[in-house]
């Protein structure tokens, strides 16, 4: 069966915005199910790697509807509607305000966890993010309040210094030779050849399938909420984010 073209892990063409921030598309149907449509093309992110589905509408010519869920099944990409396009082609427009939210929050995420890896040796074994909150896991650690307030102010710092988000494709004997953390890159199938790379300045350089911003002002600010344990010498952070 033929796949789906996603649009939003193209690479950055000129002086064009990151494709991260493509928020409307024209495209085909390529197989209908009871709930749910393919597409030729989308970009609309289907849940995984603790980012949640986009949501959004689909128009055709006499009709539209609510793109309610996206996911992910066995490599095909599911938009889940409410009623069912009449027509082949459609035109898909993502939920911006959601879709950005969680485009700040994915981004102050790589943010943390190269920070904590950097400063403290804790690796990031976990993470979800939501539109107002998120949480990381980190192991082994022990944070103290002094710890946590640490972060954010080195994450602050690296935010007010405006640094630009790099998205390009690395070979992947070149990123196993640089990444330090070896479970990361044990995830990824071998099979894969090539690999997304995001690089947050100097703070994180990690492969990802996520949207993210261009530069790191756009996160605006980091509030860290706290944290709790999860057992032996893991510690789930929950942050939020202010305006800047
Ligand atoms: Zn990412």
């Amino acid at each position: 069966m033929p796949g789906t073209r996603v649009l939003y892990m193209e690479e950055r063409r000129g002086q064009d915005p990151d494709p991260c921030y493509l928020r409307e598309f024209d495209a085909q149907v390529i197989e209908r199910g009871p709930d749910h449509i393919v597409l030729d093309r989308t970009a609309f992110y289907a849940e995984g790697g603790g980012q949640p589905y986009d949501t959004g509408i689909l128009r055709w010519a006499g009709g539209e509807a609510k793109v309610l869920r996206v996911q992910k099944e066995k490599g095909v990409i599911r938009h889940i509607v409410d009623r069912m396009p009449s027509a082949d082609a459609v035109h898909g427009v993502v939920d911006w305000e959601r879709r950005y939210a969680h485009m700040r929050m994915h981004t102050s995420q790589h943010l943390m966890s190269g920070l904590a890896f950097r400063i403290f040796a804790a690796r990031t074994v976990g993470n979800q993010i939501h539109a107002d909150r998120s949480r990381i896991d980190f192991q082994p650690v022990n944070f103290t309040a002094e710890d946590l307030k640490r972060i954010e102010h080195e994450c602050n710092g690296v935010i007010a210094s405006g640094v630009a988000v790099r998205i390009f494709e690395e070979d992947r004997v070149a990123v196993e030779n640089r990444i330090e953390d070896r479970a990361l890159m044990d995830l990824i199938p071998q099979s894969i050849r090539r690999l997304r790379i995001i690089q947050v300045g100097a703070a994180d350089y990690c492969p990802c399938g996520g949207t993210h911003l261009m530069n790191v002002r756009e996160i605006g600010r980091v509030r860290v909420l706290g944290k709790r344990s999860k057992g032996k010498e893991t510690d789930r952070v929950e942050y939020e984010l202010l305006p800047a």
